[in-house]
């Protein structure tokens, strides 16, 4: 994305408030854009119906109906659930050419996003998410 058109968040912590707010593994993901081990996170097989929230603001990013079984040991979705949902930021770290996934609220880290791997979903994207970066709430009947 165009870094003009980059929203600036709606949610703005300073370092210690998002520190006493999360977990050490939910900051070290959410706050210094780290991945959690694969096959590891809670949500990496959830197949329970709902939305995804960022768990360090709430915001709703993703649901379950675009979530797909992509065996690499992330949640997967192939669509957020609305464009403007989250952010999307070339991400050079690590000498790979990838692209990091923000929440557009509070900027925090959920993932990357990648394109083209033949996963045969509606997109051709997977946005490879932290279960860390997640909370799931579950449809209510
Ligand atoms: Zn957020």
């Amino acid at each position: 994305m165009d870094p003009v058109t980059e929203r600036a968040p709606k949610v703005v912590k300073s370092d210690q408030e998002w520190r006493e707010q999360l977990s050490p593994a939910e900051y070290q993901v959410l706050r210094q854009a780290g991945t959690e081990r694969p096959f590891t996170g809670e949500y990496t097989d959830t197949k329970t119906a709902g939305v995804y929230e960022c768990r360090a603001c709430g915001a709703e990013l993703f649901r379950s109906e675009t979530k797909f079984e992509s065996h690499c040991g992330w949640p997967s979705f192939f669509t957020p659930l609305a464009g403007d949902a989250v952010i999307e930021r070339a991400d050079n770290s690590l000498g790979m050419r990838r692209v990091e996934v923000l929440c557009a609220s509070c900027h925090s880290h959920l993932g990357h996003v990648f394109e083209g791997e033949g996963y045969g979903t509606p997109t051709d994207l997977r946005y490879c998410i932290n279960s860390v970066s997640l909370t799931l709430v579950p449809e209510t009947e």
